[in-house]
């Protein structure tokens, strides 16, 4: 299954974590990041970023 990414444009609003239905998404260093294992590739957390970081991995 495709997972979603965090690009180093977030601003760590923290936004998708809330909207994330399985907790993929967590602080990181400096920007969020989506845990692989548990993204189901919904699309939720690119639909409310301000700044479109999450983006489906090639
Ligand atoms: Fe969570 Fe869906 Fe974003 Fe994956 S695509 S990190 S499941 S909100
Ligand atoms: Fe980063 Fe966008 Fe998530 Fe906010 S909603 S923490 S800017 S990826």
């Amino acid at each position: 299954m495709v997972a979603y990414k965090i690009s180093d444009d977030c601003i760590s609003c923290g936004t998708c974590a809330e909207e994330c239905p399985v907790g993929a998404i967590k602080e990181g260093d400096g920007k969020y990041e989506i845990d692989p294992e548990k993204c189901i590739d919904c699309g939720s957390c690119a639909g409310v970023c301000p700044v479109e970081a999450p983006k489906p991995e090639e």
